[in-house]
């Protein structure tokens, strides 16, 4: 078991397996944006050598992400590996847009939640957030997700003057559709300004706006470390959360690390730089008391909440894109 000094137990980690995409989310990178030699990515091998470790020290649940995991090639070799180390959990966060030919095979291997991100039911506005026009792969991999019986959750980054006239419509895709739909609220980690957005929305305004619409509107148990605040429409088959991504409510009972793509261990998503692990084990190939003695004392400096980590930001404001710091 792995604690924090708060003693937060940590059992979670997000792996970003790319800082490639496919798609170019205005909220999440520059449309020009110029990605890092694929030597400076952590390669297949020093990854499986990482979560090797992490799983032998108490992790129990890896969600990979990126970047888009699916632009990387040979993911599946990377998966079909992981999947024997004997995690709890494995999990996917995807855009949708090249996971179809996979998804029976991701089936098979265990991995049975996905995380899709889909801000808009409307195609001309996805081809203009995502600027790309994938809309119609998206929505044939989660059809396909939905009949083989995964479990899936719909995400969408809400902005005002954007996609905020499809609160009403989006949440009530929950209805008919086994689907968890979960609101994020937008962070300031689109690689190119350091504000709070400008077409901000909290939380909290976008529950008012889902209980306006849909009265019956009942809260549901929340799982243990969960960031998303979920609901139900009555007789709906799916559910609707919100995740106060920007407003931290969450942190007191965070479980979870992140490894970049890069080599970087972030204890928290508002942190800087973080710890360069890609320099250990290339520094100290296979040695794996090194490594783990990096990562628990990352750990144990584990900041209190995203603000106080904001605050101590070595970067001195929000550099990176969501794609580098994996969401
Ligand atoms: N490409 C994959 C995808 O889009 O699902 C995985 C990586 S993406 C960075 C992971 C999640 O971060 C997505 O749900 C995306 O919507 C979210 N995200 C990206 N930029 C964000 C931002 N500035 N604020 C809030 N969420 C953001
Ligand atoms: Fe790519 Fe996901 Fe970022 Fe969109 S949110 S640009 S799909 S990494």
């Amino acid at each position: 078991m792995i604690y924090d000094s708060l003693g937060r137990k940590i059992d979670y980690v997000r792996l970003s397996v790319t800082d490639r995409c496919n798609l170019r989310c205005t909220y999440c990178m520059p449309h020009d944006i110029v990605f890092a030699p694929k030597n400076e990515l952590l390669s297949y091998e020093e990854m499986l050598f990482i979560m090797r470790v992490l799983q032998k020290k108490g992790i129990r649940k890896v969600r990979l992400t990126g970047g888009e995991p699916l632009a990387r090639k040979n993911l599946m070799f990377f998966l079909r590996e992981l999947s024997t180390y004997g995690f709890d959990e494995i999990t996917l966060t995807t855009n949708g847009v090249l996971v179809y030919d996979y998804l029976e095979e991701l089936k098979s291997l265990g991995i049975n939640r996905i995380n899709l991100s889909l801000d808009t039911l409307d195609k001309e506005k996805f081809n203009r957030v995502t600027l790309r026009d994938d809309f119609d792969k998206v929505i044939r991999a989660l059809n396909k997700m939905l009949e083989l019986g995964m479990e899936v959750r719909m995400n969408a980054v809400l902005m005002d003057g954007i996609n905020d006239d499809e609160i009403e419509s989006l949440a009530g895709f929950s209805i008919k559709n086994k689907v968890g739909v979960r609101f994020i609220e937008e962070m300031p980690f689109d690689g190119k300004s350091n504000d709070k957005s400008k077409n901000f929305i909290d939380y909290k305004s976008i529950l008012a706006r889902i209980e306006k619409a849909y009265p019956g509107l009942y809260k549901i148990e929340d799982a243990a470390s969960s960031t998303s605040l979920n609901y139900k429409i009555k007789g709906s088959l799916g559910s609707v959360g919100i995740i106060p991504a920007y407003s931290r409510t969450f942190c007191s009972t965070c479980n979870r690390i992140r490894l970049t793509s890069f080599g970087e261990l972030k204890t928290c998503l508002y942190e800087g730089g973080g710890v360069s692990i890609r320099d250990i084990i290339r520094q100290y190939p296979g040695d794996e008391e090194k490594l783990w003695e990096t990562i628990a004392k990352a750990i144990a400096a584990k900041y209190k909440d995203g603000f106080e980590a904001e605050k101590e930001n070595k970067l001195g404001g929000f550099k990176q894109s969501m794609s580098i710091i994996g969401g």
